[in-house]
C-alpha cells in the first residue's frame, strides 16, 4: 500500500512536471533516478510558528548530497530559455520556522533530516565537518567526546545546522564570537541549478555570504565546517533582577566590554509572575525573588522587572576558583537590585541545552504545538530605549502575557567577515525577541 502510494506521487510529480510548458522528461529515472518523491506528510505543511500551512505536492528524502543535486538539475534543466515549472523547492530542516519559510506550497519539500548526517571531529585542527540536517545537540554530543566544542549557539539546539546558517543563529554567546553565521570556515552547497559546490571566504565567496544568512533561496546547505574551541566541564550562570530598564542596559553593556571574563550575556523582560515562574524552570538554583508587580498605575500598566544573565566557563584544572574569581569581580560592578543576584554551577552540557526543559515543561502543559507568533528584531544601541517602551504599549500589555520576552546586546563588528553586517562596524544593537 505505501509503495503504491509513492508510486503515485512520483508519478503525479512526474505528471505534473510534463503537463507543464516543459516537455524534458524521458523517464522518471531520468529525472530522479534511484530517488523517491514520497507524498506529502502533514509534517512537511507544519512549522513551530503553526500559522501557515502550505501543502507541497512531494517530500524528498535525500540519501546523499547527489540525490538534492539531481533534483535541483532536473528542475533547473527543465525551465532553462523555457517557461519555469511551476514546482517550488524548500529545504525543511527540524521545521521550526514561524511563517512557513521550510513550505513548498503546491511543490517539493526537501527533508534535510535524511541527508548523512555524520560530525567529523578534526580536533587537532579544531574543527568539525558536519552534516546540514545534523541537529545542534547532535554536533555538541559528538564534539563534547573530543573536549571541543563550537563557540557560537542559539539557546535551543534541536534546530538543524542548515536551518540556523540559513538565518542567523544567536545566543548569548553571540556579542563575542558573533552569530553562527560567522562561525562557519567552508560550506557544501548544492545550487539551484543542481551543482556541489564547495565554498569558503575564498573559495567561492559570493555563494558562501549569499548562503550564510539567505533563507534558503542561495542553495541547500549539505555541510558545514565549524571552528571549535576547548569546551570547558562546567559553567558558572549568574542571573540578576532589575527594577529600570536603564540600569538593566547599562549593565549589559558593561558585561559585554569584558569578553575576557564573560563568556554569555542575555537578558529578558518579567512581566508578571507567570513569567517569572516560567523562566526559572531551567534555572537549577532558589531564587526569593517575589517582586511586586503592583495592579495597574495610572498609566494603566503594571510594574516590570528586568533579569540579565551571564555566565563564564569553568575550567577547573586553570585552577577551582578562577570561574569563580571572575563572577565575583564582575557582580561587584553591576547595580542590580540587592541582594537579588543568583548562581549556580552546572554542566557545560546541561547549560546549552537548557531549553529543553522549558520544552518539555510546556510539552506538560500543552502549550508547545500551538500557534507561536513571534516577533525577532534587531534594534540598533540608541533606540532601545524607545524600542522597549513601544514594545510595552503595544505587543505585551495584556497582563498575563507568559511568552519569553528576550532582550540582550550585540556587538556589530562581531558579524564580520558577514558583509551584511560588518559595514555597521561597532554599532551595539539589541536583539528583541518575543514570543507568544
Ligand atoms: C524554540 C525555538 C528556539 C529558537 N531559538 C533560537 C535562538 O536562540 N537563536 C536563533 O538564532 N534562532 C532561534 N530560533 C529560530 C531558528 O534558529 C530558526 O527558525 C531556524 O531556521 C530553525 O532551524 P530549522 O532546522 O528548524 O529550520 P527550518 O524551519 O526547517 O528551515 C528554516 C529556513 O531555513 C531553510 N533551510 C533549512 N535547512 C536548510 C539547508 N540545509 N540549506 C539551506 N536552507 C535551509 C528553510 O528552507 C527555511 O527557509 C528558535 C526557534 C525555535 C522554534
Amino acid at each position: 500500500m505505501a509503495l503504491m502510494k509513492a508510486l503515485y506521487v512520483h508519478a503525479a510529480v512526474v505528471a505534473l512536471l510534463l503537463c507543464s510548458s516543459v516537455n524534458f522528461i524521458q523517464s522518471p529515472t531520468d529525472v530522479f533516478g534511484p530517488v523517491a518523491l514520497l507524498e506529502p506528510t502533514p509534517s512537511a505543511a507544519r512549522d513551530f510558528g503553526a500559522v501557515v500551512s502550505d501543502a507541497p505536492i512531494a517530500v524528498m528524502r535525500p540519501g546523499s548530497p547527489a540525490d538534492v543535486a539531481r533534483l535541483l538539475r532536473a528542475l533547473s534543466s527543465a525551465g532553462a530559455g523555457r517557461r519555469r515549472p511551476r514546482a517550488a523547492v524548500a529545504a525543511r530542516g527540524a521545521g521550526h520556522s514561524l511563517h512557513g519559510q521550510a513550505q513548498a506550497r503546491g511543490g517539493i519539500v526537501v527533508e534535510t533530516r535524511a541527508l548523512p548526517r555524520g560530525v567529523e571531529v578534526a580536533a587537532a585542527a579544531s574543527y568539525a565537518d558536519v552534516g546540514g540536517g545534523a541537529l545542534w545537540v547532535e554536533v555538541l554530543e559528538a564534539c563534547l567526546r573530543s573536549g571541543l566544542a563550537p563557540r557560537s549557539w542559539t539557546d535551543y539546539l534541536y534546530l538543524t545546522v542548515g536551518g540556523t546558517l540559513s538565518n542567523g543563529g544567536i545566543s548569548g554567546q553571540a556579542f563575542k564570537h558573533g552569530p553562527q553565521i560567522s562561525n562557519v570556515l567552508q560550506l557544501e552547497v548544492v545550487t539551484g541549478t543542481g551543482e556541489v559546490v564547495t565554498c569558503s571566504p575564498t573559495q567561492s565567496p559570493e555563494l558562501f555570504f549569499a548562503v550564510l544568512g539567505g533563507l534558503g533561496q542561495f542553495g541547500i546547505i549539505t555541510r558545514a565546517r565549524i571552528p571549535l574551541q576547548v569546551a570547558p566541564p562546567k559553567v558558572r550562570w549568574v542571573r540578576a533582577f532589575y527594577d529600570s530598564f536603564e540600569t538593566f542596559s547599562k549593565d549589559q553593556e558593561l558585561l559585554v566590554s569584558t569578553p575576557e571574563l564573560v563568556d554569555y550575556v542575555e537578558g529578558f523582560m518579567v512581566l508578571n509572575e507567570q513569567s517569572l515562574h516560567s523562566s526559572s524552570v531551567s534555572f537549577p538554583a532558589q531564587v526569593n525573588f517575589s517582586p511586586d508587580f503592583g495592579s495597574s498605575s495610572a498609566s494603566g500598566r503594571r510594574k516590570v522587572y528586568y533579569c540579565i544573565e551571564f555566565a563564564v566557563h569553568d575550567f577547573q584544572d586553570r585552577g577551582s576558583s578562577a570561574a569563580d574569581h571572575a563572577v565575583e569581580l564582575v557582580s561587584g560592578k553591576l547595580s542590580y537590585l540587592r541582594p537579588h543576584a543568583y548562581s549556580v554551577e552546572v554542566a557545560y552540557y546541561d547549560f546549552l541545552n537548557r531549553v529543553r526543559m522549558e520544552e518539555e515543561s510546556l510539552r506538560e502543559r500543552g502549550l508547545w504545538d500551538v500557534p507561536h507568533p513571534w516577533l525577532n528584531v534587531l534594534v540598533p544601541g540608541h533606540a532601545a530605549a524607545r524600542f522597549k517602551d513601544l514594545l510595552m504599549a503595544t505587543v505585551v500589555t495584556q497582563g498575563d502575557f507568559e511568552g519569553p520576552v528576550l532582550v540582550y546586546p550585540l556587538l556589530t563588528d562581531r558579524c564580520a567577515p558577514h558583509p551584511t553586517c560588518s559595514s555597521h562596524a561597532k554599532l551595539s544593537m539589541l536583539s528583541a525577541s518575543v514570543l507568544r
